[in-house]
């Protein structure tokens, strides 16, 4: 049996007491032919190989290079040096694969976050990137047990679809049609009805018409799933490809959501705080030192940390759109004219610099925002009494901007049909949606979290691309 070995993590966890393990990892650092810094992505934290000089052959030594993998045998013992607890004085060694130290592209040394992106296949080995997905494993972790303790039913909603939920974003298509000579109707369109599926179809933007349907029946659901849009949006924030938590609540009303959204999040980053502290830390020390480049005005009030337990400890600040749009107009930010989009007034969507403007100078907390005007929002939401307003929530994050996107639903079949028709919004391709408004409808609500960022937010990144293992953007699906 080839793995019997012990994680570096559990290792540093131990007291040296001369016992004898075996571990396997990637050479980080070699020093004076004697220290070798080996870790194996458990954690930072390396385990300090020693060799006794004259012990191993020039040969062998000479092929422990930065990243080559090793198989070393030998006992723990309490450490000379400082820095460590533990030595681990080897008594076999093995290279399990050499690494040419000058093709090797990664060398011990700060890489900038935008070159690591280039070599995005080896990025994971670097300290910063080890961290990142390490606590990106325990936030998906934590999306399941949050919502299977609560009894939700996790359902897989389809990839390819043929309905565009809610206009949401730009959609990729899915095709078997040949390019270069698709078949053609009388009218010369291209004829969907020859394509494998018969219709048109896309990736899907969100789960969350599927998921109405499997609320209507279990109760309580929750899609996580990857989602696709094709927006050509170059932002820190956006992704072509990204993962989405959508629950979906039957018997449930907008302020239900919004109660329910505020525990999720703060349920995530506790358990990034209780499970992750170690990466934390390090993503916290490693956020301040670039912060220190920045002029003090730039610099964040709160440290990584700090932020995070700030959140954690205090409630989200919630108010109406109508009450935004009033902070916003009478803001001396506005007076001065600093905003780049003007504040016209009731009505205007909120670009993400008016609502970065209400969660970082405003408020100073994560912020919700609820009933929006029906015209900027989609047409399944739940009208108001007003006339004017839909049942709408978005949470707004600071450093982020919106990360939480929901609603009550519109559970009135004559509601949503008149809605639908206002937006032209073809009711056939629908029928099986508007099923559950006539059999049995009930009051419900949902909510899409992204879940990259939800990650940026744990972990401090400033761009999207730096929490997803190969990020797909305009213009790039290199690996
Ligand atoms: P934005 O205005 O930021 O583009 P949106 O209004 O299009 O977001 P929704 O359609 O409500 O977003 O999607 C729900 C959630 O999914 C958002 O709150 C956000 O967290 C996330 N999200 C949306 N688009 C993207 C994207 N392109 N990349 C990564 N996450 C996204
Ligand atoms: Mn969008």
């Amino acid at each position: 049996m080839f793995n019997k070995r012990t994680r570096v993590k559990e290792l540093l966890q131990q007291e040296p007491a001369g016992q004898e393990v075996t571990v396997m990892g990637w050479v980080r650092t070699f020093r004076n032919n004697q220290f070798i810094a080996l870790n194996d992505g458990s954690t930072n934290n390396n385990i300090q190989v020693v060799l006794e000089l004259g012990q191993f052959a020039d040969e062998l030594l000479k092929r422990i290079t930065t990243s080559a993998s090793l198989r070393v045998k030998g006992t723990i013992q309490a450490s000379l040096g400082k820095g460590q607890k533990m030595d681990l004085k080897a008594s076999e060694l093995e290279i399990l694969g050499d690494c040419d130290a000058e093709k090797y592209p990664l060398q011990p040394k700060k890489h900038s976050l935008e070159f690591l992106r280039e070599i995005a296949h080896l990025r994971f080995r670097t300290n910063t990137f080890g961290s990142v997905f390490r606590i990106r494993h325990s936030l998906a972790f934590a999306v399941h047990k949050f919502f299977h303790e609560k009894g939700f039913v996790y359902m897989h909603t389809p990839i390819i679809t043929a309905s565009d939920a809610e206009g949401a974003g730009e959609m990729f298509r899915v095709t078997s049609l040949p390019f270069d000579n698709p078949p053609r109707t009388e009218e010369g369109q291209i004829d969907f009805k020859k394509d494998f599926f018969g219709k048109s179809t896309n990736l899907t933007v969100s789960g969350q018409l599927e998921g109405e349907l499997g609320a209507t029946a279990f109760g309580e659901i929750y899609t996580f799933g990857p989602t696709f849009r094709a927006e050509n949006s170059n932002t820190a924030r956006h992704l072509a490809e990204f993962w989405m938590i959508e629950p979906e609540m039957a018997f449930c009303d907008l302020e239900d959501n919004m109660n329910l959204a505020e525990e999720f999040i703060k349920y995530l980053i506790g358990f990034a705080m209780e499970n992750n502290r170690e990466d934390l830390e390090f993503l916290s020390q490693r956020l301040a030192e670039e912060e220190k480049q920045l002029p003090q005005d730039k610099r964040s009030e709160l440290g990584l940390i700090e932020k995070l337990e700030f959140v954690l400890n205090n409630e989200f600040q919630r108010l109406t759109y109508t009450e935004a749009i009033e902070i916003l107009r009478e803001s001396n930010h506005n007076k001065k004219k600093k905003f780049q989009y003007e504040i016209t007034g009731w009505g205007m969507d909120l670009q993400s610099e008016h609502e970065r403007y209400l969660v970082e100078k405003h408020f100073k907390k994560p912020v919700i925002l609820s009933n929006y005007p029906k015209e900027i929002k989609a047409f399944y939401m739940r009208q108001n009494e007003d006339g004017k307003t839909v049942a709408a929530m978005d949470i707004l994050a600071p450093g982020i901007g919106e990360i939480v996107g929901g609603s009550q639903r519109e559970e009135r079949l004559d509601k949503l049909t008149e809605r639908m028709k206002e937006m032209h919004i073809p009711e056939e391709e629908l029928w099986w949606y508007l099923d559950t408004r006539r059999f049995g409808t009930v009051p419900h609500a949902g909510f899409g979290l992204g879940f990259e960022r939800m990650v940026q937010f744990v972990t401090g990144m400033a761009n999207i691309r730096d929490v997803i293992a190969f990020p797909r953007t305009p213009g790039s699906a290199e690996f």
